[in-house]
């Protein structure tokens, strides 16, 4: 955490002797602000009708809530993983910055995303006891230098008041999910997780978070964990759905 503070420090120096810029197209923006107004504007909001369960949007006009065809043929652990924006261009782009090149002060923005998650009503009226982040594996983290969803864990823990404890571990070295389908996913993903010793969430409503939502699987086998050490309820929410 000591070389984020540093760099956090140098990033501060930075802006006060260079104008703030959109991560973008490098136009000015107002301080404080990661965006210009253009870029702002390309952002996709996730909005009705979409998949009670995973968000999954849908085309064309449905007003009853509804599951998806990818919810209704498998096991889903959770009660429902929530995302506002659609991870396409721009906030793909920013949070492969914030990810893969360490662009660690744009956990703000991607922050920001998260938060609107929680206006969904299926989030808005829960309580929650704990925020639980998605964790990596320890050898994959090392590498990155951080978890993002520890980041915006904490984040959303400070701003919501529920505390955020890092209950699971990823005991399995998952090769990556992108180039496998729905299944593999699911088989890859098959004792990945476990819940740290002496954690206890019995009784416990938690919140999951990761930064981004593809099908579910890894928030779903993280809930399953979850539930069967006793979780009341996971709900999860993300910063952009796939
Ligand atoms: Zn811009
Ligand atoms: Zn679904």
């Amino acid at each position: 955490m000591i070389a984020f503070q540093k760099s956090e420090l140098f990033q501060a120096a930075v802006s006060l002797l260079y104008p703030a810029t959109c991560t973008i197209c490098r136009k000015h923006v107002r301080a404080g602000e990661y965006l210009c107004d253009d870029c702002k504007a390309k952002i996709i909001r996730i909005v009705p009708p979409f998949c009670d369960t995973c968000s999954e949007p849908f085309e064309g006009s449905i007003s009853t809530a509804f599951s998806c065809a990818n919810c209704a043929y498998r096991t889903i652990h959770f009660e429902a993983a929530v995302a506002a924006y659609r991870g396409r261009g721009i906030v793909r782009d920013v949070i492969h910055e914030f990810k893969y090149n360490r662009q660690i002060h744009l956990r703000h923005l991607v922050g920001r995303w998260l938060r609107a998650a929680l206006d969904d009503e299926r989030l808005h009226e829960c309580e929650f006891d704990i925020i639980v982040p998605v964790p990596l594996h320890p050898a994959r983290q090392r590498e990155r230098g951080f978890n993002q969803a520890d980041l915006l864990a904490e984040q959303l823990s400070t701003h919501a008041s529920v505390p955020c404890r890092r209950l699971l571990k990823r005991i399995r070295y998952t090769t990556t999910q992108t180039a496998l389908d729905r299944s593999e996913r699911m088989e890859n993903l098959h004792n990945a997780f476990r819940l740290r010793k002496n954690a206890d969430v019995r009784g416990l409503r938690v919140l999951l978070i990761d930064d981004v939502l593809t099908t579910g699987s890894t928030l779903s086998e993280c809930a399953r964990v979850l539930k069967r050490a006793g979780a009341t309820s996971v709900h999860a929410a993300t910063a952009a759905r796939a």
